[in-house]
């Protein structure tokens, strides 16, 4: 067990899901060799509780930012440019995001969502981090916006991603990483494993999205980053290598894109 080196992309550990327990989640964790993990904001009243998990444990970090699917109401406001820099000007935060675009729920119209990805990517390149990509049902927006935007500058993630090849094949053409979730594992997801066999060794990552998206054999249950183990194991079968291997292979990829 010992020899696994794991690493959780994208996780909300900070949500009250874990509010009992969040102690014993992080030494579950370590037990199952996952060595750090990114807790992703989804609304930038959260950020002072991320970073004060991440100042807390020396394997955390968080990114800042705000949900395409997040009502912000009149006196919160959309997020600035300079907004999101001075929040992510801390050295554990390590991404902005998460960002994108969702046309499965819109509960934004997809005209502010746009404008909010683009915020995003912007104060990405001005931090020199990389930025987190929500693609749900967007693919066809998300991709414009990512070129447009020039998203090669400060790199990024296409975090859950849940799309077809085609998609997959663009976002690495814009030099993005592809993180898959417990969805991979879902027994209808052939099509979805067969992306994960064919993205390139040095982009690949894995996550746990949780508490959500539990991966096969927990599904429907509350997920954690313990299980981002199930995903690593689920896509290195059909990558045919060894668990041990696909492990170390994303951990450093998360590592190097988060610059860690
Ligand atoms: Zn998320």
């Amino acid at each position: 067990m010992t020899d696994i080196r794991l690493f959780d992309s994208h996780c909300h550990v900070n949500f009250g899901h874990f509010s009992e327990d969040r102690d014993a989640v992080f030494v579950r964790m370590a037990e199952q060799g996952v060595e750090g993990c990114v807790v992703v904001a989804v609304e930038l009243a959260h950020v002072p509780e991320l970073l004060t998990l991440a100042e807390a444990r020396d394997n955390v970090w968080f990114s800042v930012g705000v949900h395409p699917n997040h009502d912000v109401g009149a006196n919160e406001g959309e997020p600035t440019v300079d907004a999101l820099c001075a929040l992510a000007d801390h050295p554990r935060c390590v991404a902005i995001g998460e960002t994108g675009m969702d046309f499965f729920r819109e509960h934004v119209a997809p005209e502010i969502q746009e404008a909010r990805f683009r915020t995003h990517i912007r104060a990405a390149k001005a931090v020199h981090k990389p930025v987190i990509v929500h693609d749900r049902e967007a693919d066809e927006a998300c991709m414009r916006i990512l070129r447009d935007e020039g998203v090669d500058v400060c790199g990024g993630i296409m975090h859950c991603f849940s799309s077809d090849w085609d998609t997959a094949s663009q976002a690495i053409d814009l030099g993005m990483s592809i993180s898959f979730s417990g969805n991979v594992t879902f027994k209808r997801n052939d099509a979805l494993r067969a992306v994960a066999a064919r993205v390139p060794d040095d982009l690949l990552m894995v996550e746990t999205d949780s508490p959500y998206l539990a991966p096969v054999p927990n599904r429907g249950k509350r997920n954690e980053p313990a299980y981002v183990r199930h995903v690593a194991e689920c896509i290195a079968e059909v990558r045919g290598v060894s668990l041990a291997e696909l492990a170390l292979q994303t951990t450093e990829n998360s590592q190097r894109r988060f610059r860690i």
